[in-house]
């Protein structure tokens, strides 16, 4: 059944259905999408009036169905037409698919605030309300996932058409050192004067003024965004800023922080902050980074550092001093003239704007009007604005700026260039479309980089770089000196970050960067950090046992591991529910999100990314009956051998264990 007939059956709209759905992670797009039983059923039960539990609504099972109040109203629209569209298709191709006039539809468009010409790409969130109103029901035909980024060129430009650029700064650090603190008090100090007195804007960027001079501050802290756009092939900053709390001293994310800064190669200050908390001892700062390698001036090193509290804005200038005289000393320069090219940095659908991305551009000049493409998607500069709201005619090399009049929203990270023309623009974004279908994204396997760094290892001096990753500190600590003992005896070790809780997807991108192993200890990876790690490259072990997490470290550090046991992960489950059975103990209503769930197999059941519960599916069901298996996309009812404590938003990640020999 569609999503919209299901909304008629339960008396509400379709865009609640579909909010819904969403929330449930399911695949739906449109009021057209097709909804099979187990979905429609899921839904039904999220509708479910209150006293219903889900046992109920389980047991009732998929025919019997609430009578709608719409029943008793006359039909509204008893006529609905269905119409389908390629996804990307214009406002003139959708304008033919639903029979009206295209001035028509632009009339619709202008009248939702996303206004949109004939030949430009119909915006994706209003296609459903707006088809609606000419009475259609709009099926949009998919395209293929997402796309592989453009890199950036390298671009040799005459020395006589370099200018000098403002630097381009990221605030790194520990949380709740005082990143996003010491970004606000910078940016309400120095602000540049809006033309006119707009508000200040949150757009991911913004430049203040010291000495007459620029500095862009990215406005977004912490690593996350910084990797982010690093792993897509984007480097826009010049220096980083690293925030390291005088009270507390260099933690985890602070040595995350000094290695992506390294692998980066960019420039690095120190802001030791919160110096005005009583206790503050910037010295023990100072000593604690020497042991991360980073030698500050004050300890005879090349690192400078600035002591200051984001908090009262004491020392704040002195940090932009610092920050302006590098600027000076490394004299960071780039083409104006050109046509902008440069890099998303945060892009978001807007009420009312549509398509709005914060562009630094890198080189270049650009104004409103130009034709441009980020990645697949295309667009025309419609308006520009600054971090003040205010609108701007132009922007020039490492100024942030937000533009309106994307046809989607690409994504972070993106290469962004001016192109001559809306129709070159345009064909640009299609074959990239185009190719990235066509183009099967390969990395090498966990397996062989593992291979490599094996063959390494026992040659010669290589270090064993690894992420520890553990289920509580006690474990951690004890493992932290473990394996540190491992490395004095057998060799080489270097341990690049610990840290308690589930593996995620910075501690690939990390892993990544530094070519380390992650080893978690009674923690799994997330399901994106799992993917993410398959795609890298990237080997990930994980254990429940600690010497045989030591032994293998051990094994690995002579350069000889064959595991004698894999594991082969089968699906994953999300806890929607959870019921009392009478004997049978707690069932977890589940929805199972990825491959496929079968009774008799083993599971992990997580919780935040730490294993709960290791043991066996001793029951599943599908409504009354027992079943052996359940695919994704599914809901079931799964009991576990002997446990009780399920909760909602528990993972299950259900696998089996293979022998395999040794070689
Ligand atoms: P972030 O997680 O690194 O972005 O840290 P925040 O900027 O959110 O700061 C975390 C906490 O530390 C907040 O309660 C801030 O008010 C406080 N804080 C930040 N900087 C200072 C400072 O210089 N002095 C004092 N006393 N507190 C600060």
């Amino acid at each position: 059944m569609r999503v919209y007939e299901l909304a008629r059956e339960l008396g509400i709209d379709s865009k609640e259905v579909l909010e819904h759905a969403l929330e449930l992670g399911l695949e739906v797009k449109t009021a057209s999408s097709g909804l099979d039983d187990d979905s429609a059923e899921l839904l039904r039960l999220a509708f479910a009036p209150e006293e219903e539990t889900v046992e109920q609504a389980l047991e009732a099972g998929p025919t019997e169905v609430a009578p709608a109040p719409e029943a008793v109203e006359p039909p509204q629209r008893a006529e609905v037409d269905i119409a389908s569209i390629p996804e990307g298709a214009t406002v003139a191709e959708f304008a033919a698919a639903i029979g009206q006039p295209v001035a028509e539809v632009v009339k619709a468009l202008l009248n939702r605030g996303t206004p949109a010409g004939a030949g430009q790409t119909m915006p994706a969130m209003t296609i459903d309300e707006i088809a609606e109103g000419f009475g259609y029901i709009i099926e949009v035909e998919e395209a293929a996932p997402a796309p592989v980024v453009a890199m950036q060129p390298e671009f040799e430009d005459d020395e006589s058409d370099l200018t000098t650029r403002p630097p381009v700064v990221t605030v790194m650090g520990h949380v709740d050192h005082g990143k996003t603190t010491l970004l606000d008090t910078i940016r309400k100090a120095h602000v540049v004067e809006a033309e006119e007195g707009g508000i200040t804007q949150h757009i991911g960027a913004y430049q203040v003024d010291v000495n007459g001079r620029r500095i862009t501050f990215i406005d977004t802290p912490g690593h996350e965004a910084f990797t982010a756009l690093r792993a897509r092939g984007a480097n826009i900053t010049d220096i980083v800023v690293l925030v390291v709390a005088a009270d507390d001293g260099v933690m985890p994310q602070t040595v995350e922080a000094i290695s992506h800064a390294r692998a980066a190669g960019v420039k690095m200050i120190v802001a030791v902050n919160k110096m005005d908390v009583p206790g503050a001892d910037p010295l023990r700062v100072r000593t604690e980074l020497t042991n991360q390698g980073v030698i500050t001036e004050a300890l005879g090193g090349d690192v400078p550092s600035v002591e200051l509290s984001a908090l009262t804005g004491a020392g704040v200038n002195d940090l932009l001093e610092v920050i302006d005289l590098i600027a000076q000393l490394e004299d960071y320069r780039a083409n104006a003239k050109a046509a902008a090219s440069g890099v998303v940095v945060e892009a978001q659908l807007e009420r009312g704007r549509g398509p709005v991305a914060t562009v630094i551009v890198q080189r270049g000049t650009l104004r409103q009007g130009d034709a441009f493409v980020a990645g697949p998607i295309a667009g025309r500069a419609r308006a520009l604005m600054d971090d003040q709201g205010g609108r701007v005619e132009q922007a020039k090399p490492s100024d942030p700026v937000q533009i309106m009049g994307w046809d989607d929203v690409p994504a972070a990270g993106d290469y962004f260039e001016v192109l001559a023309n809306d129709r070159e623009a345009r064909r640009v974004a299609a074959e990239r479309q185009d190719s990235d279908r066509a183009e099967a994204h390969v990395a090498p396997s966990a397996r062989d980089r593992l291979e490599g760094l094996l063959e390494q290892l026992r040659s010669e001096e290589a270090t064993l770089n690894v992420i520890i990753k553990a289920d509580a500190q006690g474990s951690l600590e004890a493992l932290r000196e473990s394996i540190a003992k491992i490395g004095r005896e057998g060799g080489k070790i270097q341990i690049v970050h610990t840290a308690v809780g589930g593996i995620n997807e910075n501690d690939v991108i990390l892993a990544e960067v530094t070519e380390a192993v992650i080893v978690g200890f009674n923690v799994r990876p997330e399901p994106k950090a799992r993917r993410a790690a398959e795609e890298a490259g990237v080997e990930v072990r994980t254990y429940g046992i600690i010497y045989e997490l030591l032994d293998e470290i051990e094994q690995l550090l002579v350069g000889q591991l064959a595991p004698k046991r894999e594991e082969v992960v089968l699906g994953t489950a999300e806890v929607r529910a959870t019921f009392k059975v009478p004997r049978a103990g707690t069932v977890a209503g589940c929805y199972v999100i990825e491959g496929v769930v079968q009774r008799g197999a083993k599971a992990r059941l997580l919780r935040d990314g730490v294993v709960i519960h290791d043991g066996v599916i001793s029951s599943l069901k599908r409504f009354k009956d027992d079943v052996r298996e359940v695919q994704s996309g599914f809901e079931c009812g799964m009991g576990f051998e002997d446990y009780n404590d399920v909760k909602d938003g528990d993972h299950i990640e259900v696998y089996v264990v293979r022998e395999v020999a040794r070689t």
